[in-house]
C-alpha cells in the first residue's frame, strides 16, 4: 500500500532524519584502522538511548534473515555490502566499510546508509564509491513529481552502466514512514517512464549500492550478511528523502 504523507508529518518527519543523519556522521568519524566493529555498533546504539529513539534492526526478523538481527546497525566490510551482521571484526587498513542505519523518533523512520574506506584507500574502491554516491544523487534528483518510480531507477541504472558496473535487482529503495520497509519498491535500474507516478508526500529511501565486477550475491554464514559471488567490493549510499512539490527533500541530509 502507498500512504502519502501530508506537509505536517514531514515535518514530523525531519527529527528522526536529523537523527539518523548524526549517527551516519558519527559512525563515518568513528570508522578507521584498528575500531571493532562492535564498537560501531554500540555506539550507535548509545545515540539511540540518548535520543530515545528505537532501533529498527534490533528485533528485524524478515523472512530471509535467519533470527532476530540483534544489533541496531549494519557493517558491511570489502565483498560484504549489505545487511552486515557486526561481529568481532578489527578494521584494517584500506577496509571499505558500508554502515546502514535506521531508527525511528517520535514515531517516524529514517533510514540512511554510508560507504568509506579507512586507512590509505584503493583508487577503485573511491571511484566504485563515487559512482554510488552520483547514482544516489541522480536517482534523488529525478524523484520529482509527475516523474515515475521507473524514473528513479532508470537514473541510477544508468549512472551504473556508464561506470561499467552490473545491477542486482534483488534489493533496493522502498518506501518509509511509520515503520521500516512499505511501498513501493524502487529498484536500482528499471525503465523511464514506467511504474507508480510520484506524487506530494511519498517518502522513500533510495539505496544503489553496486559491486566492481558483479551483480551476484550470497547471503553468509552468519545468515545476514550479503557478499558479492566472486569477492569483490562493493558500496551502498542511501537516503531517505520525500516527494514534495518544491522537489525532493533529504530527510537524512548531513551537515
Ligand atoms: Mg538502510
Amino acid at each position: 500500500m502507498i500512504e502519502l504523507r501530508t506537509p505536517t508529518q514531514i515535518e514530523q518527519m525531519r527529527p528522526a532524519g536529523r537523527f539518523v543523519a548524526s549517527v551516519i556522521s558519527a559512525l563515518a568519524e568513528k570508522a578507521d584502522v584498528g575500531v571493532n566493529l562492535l564498537e560501531l555498533d554500540a555506539m550507535a546504539h548509545d545515540m539511540i538511548r540518548a535520543e530515545g529513539a528505537e532501533s529498527c534492526y534490533i528485533d528485524y526478523h524478515p523472512s530471509f534473515g535467519a533470527m532476530p538481527f540483534g544489533k541496531v546497525l549494519c557493517t558491511s566490510v570489502n565483498e560484504a555490502v549489505l545487511h552486515g551482521l557486526p561481529f568481532d571484526y578489527v578494521l584494517q587498513e584500506g577496509d571499505l566499510l558500508s554502515v546502514d542505519f535506521a531508527a525511528s523518533v517520535d514515531g517516524w523512520v529514517a533510514d540512511s546508509a554510508l560507504s568509506v574506506v579507512v586507512g590509505t584507500p584503493r583508487q577503485e574502491d573511491l571511484d566504485l564509491i563515487a559512482t554510488t554516491d552520483r547514482a544516489l544523487a541522480t536517482g534523488i534528483a529525478a524523484a520529482t513529481v509527475g516523474n515515475r518510480v521507473g524514473d528513479i531507477s532508470a537514473a541510477i541504472g544508468d549512472v551504473a552502466r556508464s561506470a561499467g558496473l552490473g545491477v542486482n535487482l534483488q534489493f533496493g529503495g522502498h518506501g518509509v514512514g511509520r515503520t521500516m520497509h512499505g511501498d513501493p519498491h524502487i529498484a536500482n535500474d528499471g525503465r523511464a517512464g514506467r511504474g507508480l507516478k510520484l506524487r506530494p508526500g511519498l517518502v522513500i529511501a533510495i539505496e544503489p549500492w553496486f559491486l566492481h565486477t558483479t551483480d551476484e550475491i550470497y547471503i553468509d554464514k552468519d545468515g545476514w550478511t550479503i557478499k558479492s559471488s566472486d569477492g569483490s567490493r562493493g558500496a551502498h549510499m542511501e537516503h531517505t528523502i520525500a516527494v514534495t512539490d518544491d522537489g525532493p527533500l533529504v530527510l537524512t541530509a548531513r551537515g
